[in-house]
């Protein structure tokens, strides 16, 4: 094969893994974001080997796992701008990564969780998120031809426990996924205010965790999402990740409680009665 030696992206050095991996302004920029300082000072003269070894003899397990999850990630970004052309953000390739590590903890769970868990994917239970990390579940609750839709939102920190939970009823008519959207800017909005800097936000609407990643478009439904993708830059790392209607049952729970109420309701470091025994059930 007749390939271009040269790095497609800066054009100004020769494509090798290290470059790849390192010292690219590509892979600096996630780096950068993702706050590992240890490779953003990367010599040209040392090896990705000699990388991986120093980091794997110093740093904690979590910094392990995202230096392999990263690595992928940025070997993915680069194909999609050299094959397809197509730029995804530091922010994109991220949540990409974290996105991965949910997949990868839940699959765990289940295989190591015994008979209750393993039974199938569709039964899959709400799992905590990476070390020191917050996890906010946000479902909503549409009935067709009323005029308002119910939203729910649950907190927990990296061990399970509850932090805060959420209920509001929202006037106007809104399709199913004009909710589920709105119930994500609403939770954004909310989480924004407590300065939390890593969170993860998980829905069981896909609609909704695609177009935050997509091209965009222009119904409301995207005026929405374009709200949320502008809040989520006020966050330091988060990622917006589905999951399934199972490992979502207490923000099930809040959106439909929410949708008969009148009040903005907040519970903070006490859950309310009616998701208690869901809470415990979960962890
Ligand atoms: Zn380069």
């Amino acid at each position: 094969m007749n390939a271009n030696p040269i790095c497609s992206w800066c054009h100004r050095h020769a494509e090798t893994p290290l470059h790849v991996l390192f010292t690219c302004s590509f892979a600096q920029e996630l780096w950068d974001r993702v706050g590992m300082q240890e490779v953003l000072g990367v010599e040209d003269t040392t090896t990705v080997l000699q990388v991986f070894q120093q980091m794997f003899n110093s740093s904690s397990r979590s910094k392990k796992v995202m230096l392999g999850l990263f690595c992928w990630s940025l070997w993915w970004r680069r194909n999609s701008w050299v094959w397809d052309r197509k730029i995804v953000s530091a922010f994109g390739v991220q949540s990409m990564a974290l996105g991965l590590l949910q997949e990868w903890q839940s699959s765990q769970e289940e295989l190591g969780g015994g008979g209750r868990n393993r039974a199938s994917s569709a039964n899959r239970q709400w799992c905590k998120p990476p070390e020191g990390w917050i996890k906010v579940n946000i479902d909503a609750a549409c009935h067709a031809q009323q005029g308002y839709i119910g939203i729910g939102s649950v907190a927990r920190d990296e061990n399970g426990q509850f932090l805060r939970a959420s209920g509001r009823r929202i006037q106007g008519r809104w399709k199913p996924r004009e909710a589920e959207a709105l119930g994500l800017k609403e939770a954004l909005l909310w989480v924004r205010e407590w300065r939390t800097s890593k969170c993860v936000f998980e829905m069981d609407a896909k609609t909704v965790v695609d177009a935050i990643y997509g091209d965009g478009g222009n119904s409301y439904f995207h005026t929405i999402i374009e709200d949320c993708v502008d809040i989520l830059h006020h966050f330091h790392e988060v990622v917006v990740v589905f999951e399934r209607r199972s490992a979502n049952k207490v923000a099930h729970v809040l959106a439909q409680t929410a949708y008969s109420m009148t009040d903005h309701m907040e519970w903070i470091d006490i859950a309310p009665d009616f998701i208690c025994n869901l809470l415990s059930d979960d962890v």
